[in-house]
């Protein structure tokens, strides 16, 4: 599809958001209204998310000032209302706790609505063991919404008192979902739905963690803010550091199960793997049971480990294994159900590969399989 437009943000919290608000005033507001759309199609009171996002406003605000200055800064340089754009960053922890109460009302009304959307991703990681060149690799392909492509950047972050940050994100986001810093850690990230979501009411919200993720120096730091707190919803977060090490998090509200490389490589889809939890997604999109193992069959393939005689796994082999079609459209490499209505369009919206030695993205919006990689350095 596309380069990522790459903006680099310097200065204050509220002028890095305000720089991010300016650029892509348009994009912010037509997420607010895609989400809003979409939310609306699944028969989720709107209203009534908006306003548990305008209650996060404060606790945001009390909980990580540093992000709410940004928050408010995206709000002031975009003109969208800041309740709009918290409701964007607060996303995963409004749309739960909405269709739990959609699904506790049992209407008839609700029960016609379509099936909320499967926050779909293929991610991997990859060991110096396994690869050629000896660096650590993390990426993925993000599938979701498919209006959501054309609002993705890549914002570097330039500052005096923490790390610097190259990660992709949503025109509206403060945290980014998938990057690296300057002390080689790397983050990918994968929607999870576990059966107690949404239980809870105010916890911090994952965007937040994700960048408290990258604002890390040290790999231990990294880990924390996904476990250290419980959380309203789940989510898969694969972290890994430059010098080899990847774990694997799958985070419900109250317990996180770690999963480690096997010969080197880590892949991860929609579903738990572990069985303390009630796993939600597979019954709405099966293909998560095959696209975790199936990219991870791709990428061992390329390494001695399974005999297949190759000497490791490269970038090369990696952006191939991305562009894999079995099972298309419910494919690792993403593409829109022609056969559903346009509003729940979905597919693979960006595609990255991480050298975290290199500290260096290769990625592309849409489909990978549709364009070129495109190489960013941090
Ligand atoms: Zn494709």
């Amino acid at each position: 599809m596309a380069e990522f437009e790459r903006l680099v943000l310097t200065g204050t919290p509220r002028e890095r958001g305000i720089e991010h608000g300016e650029r892509f005033a348009e994009a912010v507001a037509a997420n607010v209204e895609t989400y809003r759309e979409r939310f609306a199609h699944e028969g989720v009171d709107v209203d009534a998310m908006r306003e548990h996002a305008a209650e996060y406003v404060e606790y945001v605000e009390r909980e990580s000032p540093d992000y709410a200055a940004e928050m408010r800064g995206i709000a002031e340089g975009s003109g969208v209302d800041l309740v709009d754009v918290t409701m964007l960053n607060v996303r995963w922890e409004v749309i739960y706790p909405a269709w739990k109460a959609r699904t506790e009302a049992e209407n008839e009304a609700a029960t016609a609505e379509a099936e909320p959307p499967v926050d779909g991703c293929t991610s991997f990681g990859v060991m110096p063991c396994a690869t050629t060149d000896g660096t650590t690799y993390v990426g993925q392909n993000w599938d979701w919404l498919a209006p959501i492509a054309d609002t993705l950047f890549l914002m570097e972050l330039r500052r005096d008192d923490a790390p610097d940050v190259l990660a992709m994100t949503e025109a509206g986001i403060v945290g980014g979902k998938v990057g690296v810093n300057e002390h080689g850690i790397g983050i990918a990230v994968n929607g999870l739905i576990s059966g107690d979501d949404g239980s809870e009411g105010f916890r911090k919200p994952y965007h937040v963690r994700f960048r408290e993720v990258l604002d890390a120096e040290r790999y231990d730091d990294a880990l924390r803010p996904i476990l250290e707190t419980d959380r309203v919803c789940s989510a898969n977060v694969l972290v890994g550091h430059a010098d080899g090490e990847l774990i694997d998090l799958e985070a419900a509200p109250e317990l996180v199960n770690t999963i480690y490389p096997e010969e080197g490589v880590l892949t991860h889809s929609n579903h738990f793997e572990t069985d303390a939890v009630e796993s939600v997604n597979e019954r709405r999109g099966p293909s998560t049971l095959y696209r975790a193992e199936r990219l991870r069959r791709l990428l061992a393939e390329e390494t001695d480990g399974d005999g297949a005689g190759a000497d490791g796994v490269d970038s090369a082999a990696i952006r191939d294994a991305l562009r894999d079609h079995f099972g298309r459209p419910a494919s690792i490499c993403s593409h829109v159900d022609e056969s559903l209505p346009e509003i729940e369009h979905g597919q693979t919206n960006a595609s990255l590969v991480i050298d975290l030695q290199e500290r260096r993205i290769l990625g592309q919006r849409g489909p990978p399989c549709a364009g070129e990689y495109h190489e960013y350095a941090l």
